[in-house]
């Protein structure tokens, strides 16, 4: 039988931060994320909850205003279909407007939250599969001062952390003075991402992970462009990884094909959904790419989906996740969803995604869409 989407309501949520974030060596500053969430209702009763929260407006090609602006050229379109027919959903959103990927997330997740309900199963059981492990969330650790990085490492350590994710990108002399202390005081166990978030010019990259020696850490996004990290590849022998540098499908062949690099960062939002982020994991499953699974921010509801994508990979193949929740203000579903547990994460046990934000946490909403708006 077919089921029927017959309303989406939308919110905005202001999700200051606990203290200001700085990325890419100091040159990117965050203090506060514009999150829109939505709710898809079905003639059968079964809602679903989506989030699409962009890390501000600076960080990548996303923002918070573009999402409920792009939801509102799509949404009427989606009144009257089956949420449970996820690649036919994405089909009509990418007609009604190719590429806005990040628009697009956060209704991909409602849907898959009303189909995995409607299966009776957790997310991530319908996604494929829930690796028995719970998984490694990583610290993200802001751009500072030698000395200052490694008592932020410490400080995460100490709340049972064992991967991290450092950000650098500043000047290169400094940049090699961090991560020698980093490397220096690497405990046996641990995982150490060097993050430059795009900061590096290819030569400055190349010098910078020439002069790590014997650290078998990951060095992220050294550079802007595919082009220029492909010529990092070619002269270091480091691991690298690709984040804010894939998109889409062709990015991610393209990553393979030119052994660019050995892993990539999967952050729904930014790729489009769960929808398009199963099929980069298949790929990389398929070729043997690590994965780190993440979102672009965003409340437990954003870090719930990637606890279910996420556990749904083995986990030689997804050494970690990111969660946000515990760097914003804000929390819309109390005591629910994938919460922190000493460093990691576990999918909860119910149907969908399991988390049903409380409306009086969320006011009123800024869009409704029904069958009238259809
Ligand atoms: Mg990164």
């Amino acid at each position: 039988m077919r089921m029927k989407i017959n309303r989406i309501s939308v919110w905005q949520l202001d999700l200051p931060l606990h203290k200001p974030y700085w990325l890419s060596g100091g040159r990117l500053k965050f203090e506060q994320l514009d999150s829109t969430i939505l709710r898809i209702d079905t003639d059968e009763g079964v809602s679903g909850w989506g989030e699409g929260c962009p890390w501000g407006v600076t960080y990548l090609p996303a923002f918070g205003k573009g999402i409920r602006a792009g939801i509102d050229e799509i949404a009427a379109l989606l009144i009257g279909k089956d949420p449970r027919q996820l690649d036919a959903i994405n089909r009509i959103m990418d007609l009604a407007l190719p590429g806005h990927p990040y628009v697009k997330s956060a209704i991909d997740m409602a849907c898959w939250d009303i189909a995995a309900k409607s299966a009776n199963l957790p997310l991530c059981e319908l996604l494929g599969a829930r690796e028995p492990a719970p998984v490694p969330i990583a610290s993200s650790v802001s751009t500072g001062s030698p000395q200052e990085m490694l008592d932020e490492v410490q400080r995460f350590r100490d709340q049972g952390y064992r991967v991290h994710s450092c950000k650098v990108g500043a000047d290169v002399t400094m940049d090699i003075e961090r991560i020698n202390l980093l490397a220096a005081n690497e405990r046996a166990g641990e995982i150490m991402f060097y993050d430059a978030n795009r900061a590096w010019l290819p030569r400055e990259a190349i010098t910078v992970l020439n002069s790590i020696a014997g650290v078998s850490s990951w060095f992220e996004q050294p550079c802007e462009t595919l082009d220029e990290i492909a010529q990092v590849r070619r002269q270091t022998s480091c691991p690298i990884g690709v984040d804010e540098g894939l998109h889409t499908m062709e990015d991610l062949i393209r990553i393979q094909r030119d052994g660019i690099a050995e892993l990539v960062n999967i952050k729904i939002n930014r790729v489009g959904g769960l929808t398009r982020a199963r099929r980069m994991r298949d790929f990389c499953l398929a070729t043997g790419i690590t994965m780190l699974i993440m979102d672009t921010g965003g409340t437990v509801l954003a870090d719930t989906a990637v606890a279910h994508f996420a556990q749904t990979i083995p986990a030689p193949s997804c050494p970690g996740v990111w969660s946000c929740q515990d760097m914003v203000s804000v929390d819309p579903a109390p005591g629910q969803g994938a919460r922190n547990v000493d460093g990691c994460f576990s999918a909860p046990d119910l149907a969908g995604l399991g988390v049903e934000p409380e409306l009086t946490l969320l006011g009123e909403p800024v869009a409704i869409y029904t069958m009238e708006s259809a």
